[in-house]
């Protein structure tokens, strides 16, 4: 472990001692999650800190009914286009991947341009917009193209708002996605009153992040402080947030976990609608019986997003529910914290280190 590393972990464990009590601490981001595990860094905080994972991966967040929807669509006949890890996310209905084993017409893309040149060939085609702000303004720019979207994209802050609302679990601070924040900036989180700091993805990122709020906490401080000064400007991407509020307007958004939360979704504008596919489905779309959509599982998803249950908590973890054969998002995405659970549970990196 290098020297700066162990200098951070002992300012850390310092802290930790004079503040004294249980701290709870989220990471709203799902590369955090999954850098959380891979360095082990878990493992490195002292026994009064809990590192936990809120609604960072956008794969877990989109809701059950939204999936049906899309499936449905598929099935119906109409090409499909999206992210990689959406394909296996199970619905009612079967996931996306069933649909395409069926015959439906289901392409993965790693990129919106990638869902335009299939528009070409397919005229049809609906791309399955999901993410927060930095792929909403990549979708938005697709919108502006031509491509018609099924948008399930959200908000961030909105989500963070909630999960204080709430009040299920007393969070004593955040480390807030450094991707949001490249396009939102730092003035948005202003308004949650929590201790935050927007931290970077290497290892000395969130371990400063980590150290930076147990200073507020120990300072009596509720700000928001940004570690990530490399990559996010005060002000975030104003061309960015621009092209989104040109092609989508704030609506509620529906998340898993959590039903719907006011004003945190992102709905493509009237000027749009003729790409809208929501509009333009909508026959197909009032066809389906979403009352087995709400049926409760076994699957903790909703309960992990909120950072109430750790994976290991499921009943269902590494037995019926794999990376193979997963039951829910949480262990679909590479971003969930079930599939990071799964990956990382052995000794990662930096713990290794330590004891060398
Ligand atoms: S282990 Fe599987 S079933 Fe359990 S919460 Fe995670 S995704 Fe859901």
């Amino acid at each position: 472990m290098n020297k700066s590393i162990q200098n951070i972990i002992k300012k850390i464990d310092i802290l930790s001692e004079k503040i004294g009590r249980r701290i709870n601490l989220m990471e709203v981001c799902g590369t955090h999650t999954q850098a959380v595990a891979r360095y082990g860094i878990r493992e490195l905080m002292p026994k009064n800190i809990r590192l936990t994972s809120g609604p960072g991966c956008p794969v877990c967040v989109t809701s059950q009914e939204d999936i049906d929807m899309i499936v449905n669509l598929a099935l119906a006949g109409i090409p499909v286009a999206t992210y990689g890890d959406m394909m296996r996310v199970p619905g009612v209905y079967g996931s996306l991947d069933q649909a395409r084993e069926k015959g439906a017409k289901v392409f993965t893309v790693y990129s919106v341009e990638e869902a335009l040149v299939l528009q070409k060939k397919y005229p049809d085609l609906v791309f399955f917009g999901l993410g927060f702000e930095t792929t909403a303004a990549m979708t938005a720019y697709a919108v502006k193209k031509g491509l018609t979207v099924f948008s399930v994209h959200k908000l961030f802050i909105p989500a963070m708002k909630a999960l204080l609302k709430l009040g299920e679990l007393k969070i004593d601070g955040f480390i807030n996605p450094g991707h949001v924040s490249t396009i939102i900036g730092v003035k948005p989180y202003t308004d949650i009153k929590a201790p935050q700091v927007i931290t970077g993805f290497i290892a000395e990122d969130i371990l400063i992040g980590i150290y930076m709020l147990l200073r507020q906490l120990a300072e009596n401080r509720a700000e928001v402080e940004n570690e990530y000064l490399r990559s996010v400007r005060q002000e975030g991407n104003p061309a960015a947030l621009k092209s989104i509020f040109e092609v989508f307007d704030v609506e509620d958004g529906n998340w898993r976990g959590f039903g719907v939360i006011p004003k945190s979704g992102l709905e493509i504008k009237n000027k749009f609608k003729n790409q809208n596919a929501k509009i333009k489905y909508k026959k197909i779309l009032d066809k389906i019986d979403f009352s087995k959509s709400k049926k409760t599982t076994a699957c903790k998803c909703g309960e992990i997003i909120r950072g109430l249950k750790e994976p290991r908590e499921c009943p269902l973890f590494k037995k019926l529910c794999t990376p193979e054969y997963p039951v829910g998002p949480c262990m679909v995405s590479v971003e969930g914290a079930c599939n990071v659970e799964y990956r990382y549970n052995q000794n990662a990196k930096i713990k290794n280190q330590k004891s060398k």
